[in-house]
């Protein structure tokens, strides 16, 4: 979402005259755009913010904004700590950069923006291939750990026929996949719902893949299932965060399902996309969180068997209920629970992309591989990353490639 955020901000300003740098030393306009959902993303932007300053110093027309989430949680207290800022606004009003750049703007702009939904903002993209489109923003849930609620607003979601026209003019413009966003896009909700929407977007010709994050297991709906089953662009993956297997501890992250709730939409999932890919968020070390609690994460992981995770330790954030919970895990015990959690996420991933070796499967070529520039890379519709050597074929092209080995973050394809 940060990302999408950034290549709006980039939109703004080409429509002001700026060009890209990726030299702060030649840049009149130098723009945080922050993260504060777990401490360390914070922690990092002080101290980037701290360096730039002798910048500020040997350039003084230079202009420093700070954007995101940090800016909306900590507003003007930034300037105590950093007085060389000029801008400060938050994730609801990226519109402002548009009198920044021109100079107009108030310095703070941190207001809830009820209008946010319906401002189109354009936006420069960075992938020729895949495109974000946010289809909502905010969120109505506050997990008891989580800062979001309170830097990004109540939950609104654009109009369907706004979302329509900017996926439309993407396929126009070449791209292939979009991928809708939101923190709880099965939630959406104008004249259609989100099932409604999948419809609507599976319609538009050119685009030939549609993904979406996040999803909320608890307004999983078995339409929604239904409607990514029989809706032949929608991938086969679903990104769908459970947090801990303890219901004891998904009660006290005020998350609104039960361990056995989720094992249940799992299996509906898995009944009716037999290749559905799942991946999900787990949080180590939640306040009150005992060893038993998480031996039950250790053996969701085992049962459940996710493709993939991301996992975090426990991060207090400011404003949330967790941060004022008593019964705090030690830092080397979340460390120890997290290493433990990944590892062992590890050896089920590796065990399951090696069981897709031999397979056909479908990649969207998206472009050289990172780690060896002899390949190219792309992904399964499963969302999995397949490199393969260069053979003629290119970026936005799909393949069809033989799965030779399957590794823990990555598969070995052929051509076919
Ligand atoms: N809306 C999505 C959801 O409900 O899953 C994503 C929210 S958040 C941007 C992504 C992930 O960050 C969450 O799923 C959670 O695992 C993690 N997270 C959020 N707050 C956290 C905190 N205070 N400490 C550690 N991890 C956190
Ligand atoms: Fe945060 Fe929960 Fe909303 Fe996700 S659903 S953004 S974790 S409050």
């Amino acid at each position: 979402m940060n990302v999408h955020d950034s290549e709006k901000m980039l939109g703004i300003l080409e429509k002001e005259g700026y060009t890209e740098t990726d030299n702060a030393l030649e840049a009149d306009l130098i723009i945080f755009n922050t993260c504060s959902i777990r401490e360390k993303a914070s922690q990092k932007f002080f101290s980037e913010l701290g360096r730039i300053r002798s910048l500020k110093r040997k350039r003084p027309g230079v202009r420093i904004a700070v954007a995101g989430c940090i800016a909306q949680h900590e507003g003007r207290k930034i300037l105590g700590r950093a007085p060389h800022v000029d801008f400060i606004f938050g994730p609801q009003n990226l519109h402002i950069l548009k009198d920044v750049a021109s100079g107009r703007a108030p310095s703070i702009s941190l207001d809830e923006n009820p209008y946010i939904a319906t401002r189109d903002l354009p936006a420069k993209r960075g992938d020729p291939v895949r495109a974000w489109v946010t289809i909502m923003y905010g969120c109505n849930n506050f997990c008891s750990y989580c800062i979001v609620p309170f830097t990004r607003g109540r939950e609104r979601s654009r109009p369907s026929r706004h979302i329509y026209s900017e996926v439309y003019e993407l396929a126009a413009k070449g791209y292939k996949e979009v991928t809708l966003l939101g923190q709880n896009v099965n939630s959406y909700l104008s004249d259609v719902n989100f099932a409604g929407l999948l419809r609507m977007l599976n319609r538009v010709e050119g685009i030939q893949r549609i993904r979406f994050v996040t999803s909320h297991p608890k307004d999983l709906s078995v339409d929604l299932i239904h409607a990514m089953s029989e809706l032949d662009k929608v991938c086969e993956h679903i990104h769908l965060p459970l947090q801990s297997g303890s219901s004891d501890v998904l009660k006290l992250m005020n998350r609104g399902y039960t361990y056995s709730d989720y094992v249940e939409r799992v299996a509906e999932l898995r009944r009716i996309i037999p290749d559905i890919s799942i991946t999900s968020d787990i949080i180590a070390g939640f306040p009150g969180e005992i060893h038993s609690d998480h031996l039950l994460t250790i053996e969701a992981l085992k049962n459940i068997e996710f493709d993939g995770i991301f996992a975090f330790k426990f991060s207090p954030r400011p404003r949330t209920k967790a941060a004022l919970m008593r019964n705090e895990v030690p830092e080397e015990t979340k460390a120890a629970r997290l290493s433990e959690i990944l590892a062992l996420q590890d050896v089920i991933t590796l065990r399951k992309n090696r069981s897709i070796e031999g397979t056909l499967q479908e990649i969207l070529i998206e472009g050289e591989s990172e780690t060896d520039p002899e390949k190219l890379m792309g992904r399964t519709r499963t969302n999995k990353i397949v490199t393969f050597s260069k053979n003629g074929t290119s970026q936005g092209t799909f393949a069809r490639l033989q799965i030779v080995k399957g590794r823990t973050h990555s598969l070995e394809g052929i051509a076919s």
